[in-house]
C-alpha cells in the first residue's frame, strides 16, 4: 500500500492513560529559546504544531524549583504557582487546535548552574559542574531527596492546574537528577539510592508513583528515558541496563518516550549521522517489554518509514522535534497525500544553536519558525499580492529561491535568473562537501515547488547585467547575488589580510567547492572564520587523500559548532583523518612552498611547509548588479532590494530568512513592518 491510504495507520487514535491522542504524531519536548522569558511566542509556536496535525505537543524542560535554575537559557519554569499563567497560554493554545499538551518536568541537578537563583547545586554524589565555572554540587542526603520528591509532586499538581494533559518524569540526556541517579558515572552512593540497578532506579520509580498518585486520574504520566548512552561498555547500553530499567518500570508510566543520550547523540546532525531513523536499533526492544505506548525519534521524515515502524510494532507514536520544526504541517501533508510538499529537516542543528544562545528558535528550512507570534508568520499561508503583478529575482541561492517561491505563492508572475548552469547557489556548492549532502534539501524543496507553478519562469545560464535587467521591463527586482570568499585573507584576525607572495598557491573555499583540487604538497587550511566550513573543508581534503594542516586562531577546531552540538565530533574527525592541528595561531604570510604562522598569544612565529593554502576568512558581498541598478539615471524600477548574503553574509538559515522576509514584506506598509519588528514581550513591573 502506498500514498495517503497506506499511511492511515498513522492517523489512528491512541490511548495514553486517561487521555487520547487523535493520531500517532507526537512532538516530543524540545528547547526553543523562548520559555519563561517569551511565553506568548512559545504558545503561538506550539499551537502551530497542533494546527499542523501533531496530536501531542510538548513544551521543553521545565525547571521545577530554584535549585534547578538553567539561566541564562530560556527554558520553561514552574517554581511555584506564579509561573502557571504563562504556561497556561500554551495549553489553551494547543487545546484550541485539538491537541494534547505535555509538560517536561525537570530538575537538572548539577547540569543546572543556578546562576540566577544562587541556590545550592544538588546531585547524587559530589560532582563538579561540567562547565568551566568553579562550582560543585553536593551529594544529596536523605532529607534533600525527600524535599526534591515534594517539589516534583507539587510541580505535577501545578502542571495539571496549568492545563497539561501529559506530565513527564525526565530521565535522559545526562541532564536531570533521575538520570544522574541511574548512571554509575554520576552515582557512587552506598545507601538505597546507589549501587545496584534496583537502587539507582529507585528515585525514578518514586517519582513515577508519586506523580501518578498526584495527577494520574486526569493526566497521563510519561517517562522520558535514554536507553543507551552510546558509550559502548563504558556507559548504559540498550541491551544491558537500558533494557533492565524498562523491565523494572515497564507498566508504571502511561507512556515511554525513549531515545539515546547525551543530547548530541539524540540530536545528531546529518553531517555525522546521515540515516533517518538512526535510533531504531537502540529503542526497538522497548515495546517487547511494556504494554504501554512507546514514542521514539531519529529525524523521522519519511512517511514510509513511519508507517513501517508502527506496523512492525516498534513504535506507537512517531516522535519528532526537528522534523516538526522544519515542517509543523508534516502530519497534515501526509494525511492529505501532499508528501512532496514536506519540508524535510536537513539535520543542521541551527535550531539547537538558538537555544544554546538563549534566543528564539530559528530553522534553516522553515523561516517562519520562531516568528509565529512576533511577525504572525504562518508556514502555510501568505498574503495575496497587492497591485504589483510581476517580480524578478536575480540569483538562485537560498535567498533567491525562497524569495521567488514566496512571491509566486503570493500570486506574482515571477522570473528567476541564475548565472550558473544549475540552480542552488551556495547550497549546491556546500552540499557537495563531505558530510553535507542532506543540506541540498534546502534547494530541492524550493526548486520542486517553483517547478510546479504556472506563474514562475526559471532561467539558468543567465548572468544579468543592469542593462539586461532594465530590458526585461519587470519593475520589481530582488537581487540575491550572494557573496564570494575573499582571496586576500581579510578576516576576524587580519583586518589588513594575509601577506601573499607572488607564485604562492592560494585557494578560496569557492575554488575547492567548484572542484579545484590543490596540487602536490600539504594543504594548509586557514580557518579564521571559526564556524563550520573550515572544518568541513579540512575533512573533505583529508578524505580526498591530501595531507592537511589546519591552522586557526581559535583554541579548538570550529568553535561555532559547539552551538550545534558537533564540536567534539568535528575535532575528532579531523584528528582521526590525520589532519595536523595548529590551534591558537594566525596566518601571517604565504610564500611558494611555505607559510608563516604566529602564536595568537605570544606572537612567536613558526614556518609550515605547504604546497598550497586555503583561506577561510571572510566573504565579499556581490553587489555590482545592485549598485549599478541603484545608480541608473532615470531608474525605471519600482522596487530594488538587496537580499541574502549579498546584503549580509551569514548562515544559509539567514539567507532563507532574508528571502522570505523580502517576499512577505513586499507591498506592505513600512510603518506596519516596523511595529512588527519591535513586537516583543516586555518585563512585567507587577510585583509578585
Ligand atoms: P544567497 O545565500 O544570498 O542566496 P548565493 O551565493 O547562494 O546567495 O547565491 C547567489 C547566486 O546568484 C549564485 O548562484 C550566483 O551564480 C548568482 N548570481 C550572481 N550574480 C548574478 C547575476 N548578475 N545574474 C544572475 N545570477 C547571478
Ligand atoms: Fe532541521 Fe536544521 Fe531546521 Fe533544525 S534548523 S529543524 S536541524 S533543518
Amino acid at each position: 500500500m502506498s500514498g495517503a491510504d497506506g499511511y492511515s495507520v498513522l492517523f489512528e487514535p491512541v490511548q495514553i492513560g486517561p487521555v487520547t491522542a487523535r493520531n500517532r504524531f507526537y512532538q516530543v519536548p524540545h528547547c526553543n529559546g523562548m520559555g519563561h522569558l517569551r511565553p506568548q511566542a512559545e504558545a503561538a509556536m506550539r499551537a502551530m504544531k497542533a494546527e499542523g496535525g501533531w496530536a501531542v505537543v510538548s513544551n521543553q524542560e521545565t525547571e521545577i524549583h530554584p535549585t534547578s535554575d538553567l539561566s541564562p537559557f530560556a527554558e520553561n519554569r514552574l517554581w511555584d504557582e506564579r509561573d502557571i499563567p504563562a504556561l497556561r497560554l500554551m495549553t489553551e493554545a494547543v487545546h484550541g487546535k485539538g491537541s494534547l499538551a505535555a509538560i517536561e518536568l525537570a530538575h537538572n541537578g548539577h547540569h543546572a548552574q543556578n546562576h540566577l537563583s544562587r541556590a545550592p547545586l544538588l546531585a547524587p554524589s559530589e560532582l563538579a559542574l561540567q562547565t568551566a565555572y568553579p562550582k560543585q554540587a553536593r551529594a544529596m542526603d536523605k532529607a534533600d531527596i525527600r524535599e526534591f520528591r515534594k517539589w516534583h509532586r507539587a510541580a505535577a499538581r501545578r502542571s495539571r492546574e496549568a492545563g497539561f494533559d501529559i506530565v513527564y518524569v525526565y530521565a535522559g540526556h545526562h541532564m536531570t537528577l533521575p538520570h544522574h541517579f541511574l548512571l554509575p558515572q554520576f552515582n557512587d552512593r552506598t545507601d538505597e539510592y546507589g549501587g545496584s540497578l534496583e537502587n539507582r532506579v529507585r528515585l525514578t520509580r518514586e517519582l513515577l508513583e508519586e506523580t501518578k498518585e498526584e495527577v494520574g486520574d486526569d493526566c497521563a504520566i510519561a517517562l522520558r528515558f535514554a536507553v543507551d548512552e552510546m558509550l559502548g561498555a563504558d556507559g548504559m547500553q540498550a541491551q544491558e541496563e537500558g533494557r533492565a530499567v524498562v523491565e523494572l518500570l515497564a507498566e508504571l508510566p502511561d507512556l515511554w518516550d525513549v531515545n539515546v543520550a547525551d543530547w548530541s547523540n539524540d540530536s545528531a546532525t546529518t553531517r555525522f549521522e546521515p540515516r533517518d531513523g538512526f535510533q531504531t536499533s537502540y529503542i526497538e526492544f522497548v515495546k517487547q517489554v511494556t504494554s504501554k505506548p512507546v514514542v521514539g525519534v531519529g529525524r523521522l521524515t519519511s512517511p514510509d518509514l513511519m508507517a513501517s515502524l508502527v506496523r512492525k510494532g516498534i513504535l506507537d507514536f512517531i516522535g519528532a522535534a526537528r522534523p516538526s520544526i522544519a515542517d509543523p504541517f508534516l502530519p497534515n501533508k501526509i494525511k492529505e497525500g501532499r508528501i512532496e510538499e514536506i519540508r524535510e529537516c536537513i539535520g543542521c542543528n541551527i535550531c539547537v544553536s538558538s537555544d544554546s544562545l538563549g534566543v528564539p528558535i530559528r530553522c534553516t528550512q522553515n523561516p517562519t519558525m520562531g516568528e509565529e507570534w512576533r511577525r504572525k508568520w504562518h508556514p502555510e499561508f501568505i498574503e495575496r499580492r497587492g497591485k504589483e503583478k510581476t517580480a524578478l529575482v536575480v540569483g538562485s541561492g537560498p535567498a533567491g529561491l525562497e524569495c521567488a517561491m514566496q512571491l509566486a505563492r503570493r500570486g506574482y508572475e515571477v522570473t528567476l535568473a541564475e548565472a550558473k548552469q544549475e540552480l542552488g547557489g551556495r547550497v549546491l556548492q556546500e552540499s557537495g562537501l563531505t558530510g553535507l549532502s542532506a543540506w541540498k534539501r534546502v534547494t530541492d524543496h524550493r526548486i520542486y515547488d517553483l517547478r510546479q507553478r504556472g506563474n514562475v519562469q526559471l532561467f539558468t545560464d543567465s548572468l544579468l547585467s543592469a542593462t539586461e535587467v532594465v530590458e526585461l521591463a519587470i519593475p520589481n527586482v530582488f537581487v540575491a547575488t550572494g557573496a564570494k570568499w575573499r582571496r586576500d585573507g581579510r578576516g576576524k584576525s587580519g583586518f589588513h589580510g594575509v601577506s601573499i607572495s607572488a607564485g604562492a598557491q592560494v585557494f578560496t573555499p569557492d575554488d575547492i567547492m567548484s572542484g579545484t583540487l590543490p596540487g602536490s604538497g600539504p594543504v594548509l587550511v586557514y580557518d579564521d572564520e571559526q564556524a563550520y566550513l573550515g572544518g568541513v573543508l579540512a575533512d573533505h581534503l583529508a578524505r580526498a587523500g591530501h595531507e592537511v594542516v589546519f591552522v586557526t586562531p581559535a583554541s579548538m577546531v570550529s568553535p561555532f559548532t559547539e552551538l550545534t552540538l558537533e564540536q567534539t565530533r568535528v575535532q575528532r574527525s579531523l584528528l582521526e583523518g590525520g589532519v595536523q592541528l595548529v590551534l591558537s595561531h594566525t596566518l601571517d604570510n604565504v610564500a611558494p612552498g611555505q607559510a608563516t604562522v604566529r602564536c595568537a598569544y605570544t606572537g612567536q612565529e613558526q614556518t609550515k611547509e605547504c604546497g598550497s593554502v586555503v583561506l577561510v576568512t571572510q566573504r565579499a558581498r556581490e553587489t555590482n548588479l545592485y549598485d549599478e541598478l541603484r545608480s541608473l539615471a532615470n531608474n525605471p524600477l519600482t522596487t530594488l532590494e538587496l537580499i541574502g548574503d549579498a546584503a549580509n553574509p551569514g548562515l544559509i538559515a539567514d539567507a532563507v530568512y532574508s528571502g522570505h522576509m523580502a517576499a512577505r514584506n513586499f507591498e506592505r506598509e513600512a510603518g506596519e513592518i516596523d511595529r512588527e519588528f519591535f513586537r516583543r514581550e516586555l518585563v512585567s513591573l507587577e510585583l509578585v
